[in-house]
């Protein structure tokens, strides 16, 4: 892939080889920017995802046992590689799902801070020692590989969600499947290109394209060592409940609805300049992204106009365009889906202020799946756009009484990623991190994204499995302990001298008996 547009039939990466899909079903890719074709995706075979297993499986041992120091080199690499392909990457991003191309080079420049991160990794899996637990015992807990990885990336970050699991999975040693999805190919079929640029030894990362039908094959499959994905909650959940069944660990990011909850000391414009960024960037496709905006009294009405102002000077308009600040949603079923969620809101009361619906656009753009932004007041708990995800430029405006409906309102959500509060007050910000029922919050900023030294998840229906991705829990998933009990003496038979058989009152006191489960 280059930077031309031109038609790609998205293939596989296997074993360092890039294979077409034969006898596939293929769906069509469409630049959601124009509406025109831009390429083929396969829904690629059980036997594929198969052949991708024992790829990763037989590069497992050897890449296990290569030195941590070279399997860092080759994550050095991958970083300087990136860099130097940078512009092509963010390319790859904003044609498939539009990203605007501003964000797009933001993300790309993420993933090489991730990458950094995970340079670290022989300090980040160091185990512990413990000497001396028993008379001549010491106690040693190793960090190792568990073997092969299923990755499954959603949509809207196909680089993040490459860098939050693939650096700290192979750079812990194992060996890894990523499958795409098939809304946002293009990214993957330019890092099989740069995987092999680098040299990364055939099977440590396979590349398997296709819909859920591809990591059907994974959860039961006794060479598969755990599942990661990042996407919808309904996803993440279905994933969930299969690898609880097969005893897999899994690590699985879900769905989101964020609050801005606005107090009346809010400074207004650090308010809206976070505020366009938070629900527009993307086209309001972002796990963090605010959707609803929660505001006192005091500042609620002066707040909604200044909204209202600022959305309606919000370009919108090919991604590529960076005279434009906002971009197409990802499909036409997406745009029907956020067009349903304005109708219901008018349908349940709420107060349509801004109707993001059939936007003006360059006529090259008339068959994208543009919305606008798009505001409601006078939303209430109970309205469906206050509750569901609607993932797409709408936001619903509440009038709350204070900070604490603001955190029984979240308290309340099902979903619990971010959440930001607006506040120059010392007391509303450390009441609001601290009881603020969400995995990431924000003070001031309207995207509470963590940085990758850090971990990143949400609790509740945001987080399916066990960990969050990045920081320790991240590293940690891709590992397991071992414990080694050590029992040594010197060639003679003797033991060192570690105060067995103290006296007292110059008498060496009784050993009791006690038989231990545990050497003594
Ligand atoms: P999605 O759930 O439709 O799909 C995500 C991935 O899962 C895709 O690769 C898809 O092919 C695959 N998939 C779909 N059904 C599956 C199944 N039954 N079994 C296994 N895999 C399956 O999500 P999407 O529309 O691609 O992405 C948007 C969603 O992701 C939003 O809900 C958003 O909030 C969420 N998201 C969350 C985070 C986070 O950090 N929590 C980050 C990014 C996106």
């Amino acid at each position: 892939m280059t930077n031309q547009l031109e038609f790609v039939r998205v293939k596989n990466f296997i074993d360092g080889e890039w294979v077409a899909e034969s006898g596939a079903e293929y769906v069509p890719l469409f630049n959601p920017s124009t509406g025109e074709q831009i390429g083929e995706v396969p829904l690629s075979s059980k036997e594929t995802s198969q052949a991708a297993v024992n790829s990763a499986h037989k590069a497992y041992d050897s890449w296990r046992r290569l030195p941590t120091s070279k399997r860092v080199n080759y994550l050095f690499r991958l970083r300087s590689a990136m860099e130097e392909h940078a512009e092509e990457l963010a390319f790859s991003i904003a044609i498939d799902q539009a990203k605007h191309i501003s964000e797009a080079r933001g993300e790309v420049s993420r993933v090489l801070e991730i990458i950094e991160t995970a340079c670290g990794i022989p300090t980040l899996i160091q185990g512990e020692t413990l000497e001396g637990v028993g008379s001549n015992i010491t106690a040693r807990v190793i960090r190792q590989p568990l073997g092969v990885f299923g990755g499954i990336a959603p949509f809207n970050f196909p680089a993040l969600v490459f860098g939050w699991f693939v650096p700290f999975a192979i750079g812990a040693g194992n060996t890894f499947l990523f499958k795409p999805s098939p809304e946002s190919p293009f990214f993957m079929q330019k890092m099989g290109d740069i995987l092999n640029e680098i040299g990364l030894p055939r099977g440590v990362v396979n590349i398997v394209n296709g819909d859920h039908a591809v990591p059907e094959g994974w959860y039961d499959h006794p060479k598969i060592a755990g599942v990661c994905l990042v996407g919808s909650t309904p996803t993440a959940k279905k994933v969930a409940e299969r690898c609880g069944k097969a005893g897999k660990r899994s690590m699985l990011l879900g769905g989101a609805k964020n609050y801005l909850v606005a107090m009346e000391d809010a400074q207004m414009d650090v308010f809206i300049e976070n505020y366009l960024n938070s629900c527009y960037g993307s086209a309001g496709q972002r796990c963090l992204a605010g959707s609803i905006v929660a505001a006192v009294p005091a500042i609620h009405d002066r707040l909604v106009e200044r909204i209202v102002e600022a959305s309606k000077k919000v370009t919108v308009g090919d991604a590529m365009d960076p005279g434009v600040y906002m971009g197409p949603v990802i499909s036409a079923q997406a745009k029907k889906r956020v067009e349903h969620y304005i109708e219901i809101g008018i349908n349940e009361g709420a107060n349509l202020v801004l109707d993001g619906r059939n936007p003006r656009v360059p006529e090259k753009n008339k068959n994208g799946y543009f919305v606008g932004p798009t505001v409601f007041t006078d939303v209430t708990p109970d309205m469906t756009i206050a509750k569901e995800e609607i993932f797409g430029p709408v936001v619903s405006v509440m009038k709350i009484r204070d900070i604490d409906v603001a955190l029984e309102l979240i308290r309340n959500q099902e979903n619990g990623n971010g959440a930001c509060l607006f506040t120059q007050n010392l007391y509303y910000t450390e009441k609001f991190i601290s009881e603020a029922n969400v995995g990431m919050v924000g003070i001031n900023v309207g995207i509470c994204a963590p940085h990758p030294y850090v971990p990143f998840g949400g609790i509740k229906d945001s987080l399916l499995g066990t960990n969050k991705v990045q920081g320790k829990g991240g590293i940690d998933f891709f590992t397991q302990d071992k414990i080694a009990t050590i029992r040594f003496s010197s060639p003679s038979g003797a033991f060192l001298d570690r105060g067995e058989g103290e006296k007292e009152g110059g008498k060496v006191a009784e050993p009791q008996a006690v038989r231990s489960c545990v050497g003594r």
